[in-house]
């Protein structure tokens, strides 16, 4: 079997950043990635908040940098889907499509996956008007009326994204005021583009062939109106993607990874980082200090498992 010192599943923010720190440790260092390199950081349009970048840089370009960065420092990549990962003695077996890989520590990076409305509609329109990502799907509703549902930084962002090409976004949001940092929420409501309705719920998208409309239900005034809309984006938060691990590793409520500030999980040799763990801030910055930390503190458990401690 293929052995590592440390494999990283998951190549976003939190992954590559484990991915440069792991190799340049002088660990063997794998990272495996199922879909593209860079997660979510792939879908922003302009990361504007990465500290030392001061001219916003396409989430693309920067995830290719971050790859390369952790290639030229000796991590290897490998595109595969992992099934799961157990503990066998001492090392890992990380079972990956191509085969089992053994690892003395292994960093969890897999991210979360956007969670669904539940609306009425929401599911059979999807790919038909209803939408998870912005920039992949808004040029295609250029000129239109769109809806974003949600209140937090997604929302927030991909709306200030959509009033670009929009004729003109309606965005819902159930409570009064945004969840999102005060700078973004501001920025979307001083945009002449997008019209805010605040205590308001999406009930149902409707259609014939694709979205034609939505039922939006004002929660204060229980006040019921369908509007004309060709898209409908949902930004509501994010399922921790955790599948692939051992059933003993700790959650919280939200399905989130407990770690301690070390990145260690309740198993021992097995880290979490970015937006998989529990976490009060997710951001790029935090991703990648959190992978830094996973690998760096990886290191140091496999100092200790081999006898090679510096103490
Ligand atoms: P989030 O912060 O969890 O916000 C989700 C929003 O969806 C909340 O406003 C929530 O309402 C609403 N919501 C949840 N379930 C709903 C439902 N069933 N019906 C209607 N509304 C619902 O998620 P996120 O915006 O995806 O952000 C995730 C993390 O990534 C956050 O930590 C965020 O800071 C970070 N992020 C940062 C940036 C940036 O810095 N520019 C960009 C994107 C994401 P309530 O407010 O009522 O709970």
């Amino acid at each position: 079997m293929e052995s590592y010192d440390l494999v990283i599943v998951g190549a976003g923010a939190a992954g590559l950043g484990a991915a440069q720190y792991g190799a340049r440790a002088n660990l063997k260092t794998l990272v495996i990635e199922e879909m593209a390199h860079g997660g979510q950081a792939l879908l922003i349009d302009k990361l504007e908040n990465y500290p030392g970048i001061p001219e916003p840089v396409d989430g693309y370009t920067w995830s290719e940098t971050m790859r390369t960065q952790a290639v030229d420092f000796g991590a290897a990549v490998m595109s595969s889907s992992v099934a799961s990962v157990r503990k066998d003695g001492e090392r890992f077996v990380v079972e990956t499509g191509d085969g089992p890989i053994a690892a003395k520590a292994v960093v969890i990076a897999t991210g979360a996956k956007h969670r669904h409305l539940g609306a009425k509609g929401e599911e059979e329109f999807a790919g038909r008007g209803v939408s998870y990502c912005a920039t992949c799907d808004g040029p295609f509703f250029r000129g239109k009326r769109m809806i974003v549902v949600g209140g937090g930084d997604s929302a927030c962002d991909e709306a200030m994204f959509l009033s670009k090409l929009a004729d003109k976004v309606v965005m819902v949001h159930r409570k009064d005021r945004f969840r999102a940092q005060k700078a973004v929420a501001a920025r979307v409501l001083s945009n002449p583009k997008i019209e805010v309705r605040f205590e308001t719920v999406l009930d149902e998208i409707k259609g014939t062939k694709a979205v034609e409309a939505a039922v939006l239900r004002n929660l204060r005034s229980g006040e019921v109106e369908e509007v004309p809309t060709s898209a409908v984006f949902v930004f509501v938060g994010s399922i921790p993607q955790v599948d692939a691990l051992p059933p003993e590793v700790a959650k919280d409520d939200s399905g989130s990874i407990v770690t301690n500030d070390r990145m260690e999980t309740s198993v021992p040799g097995l880290f979490a980082a970015g937006d998989v763990r529990a976490t009060p801030f997710r951001q790029v910055v935090t991703a990648v200090s959190d992978g830094a930390i996973a690998a760096h503190c990886a290191a140091q458990y496999i100092d200790e498992l081999e006898g090679k401690a510096y103490l």
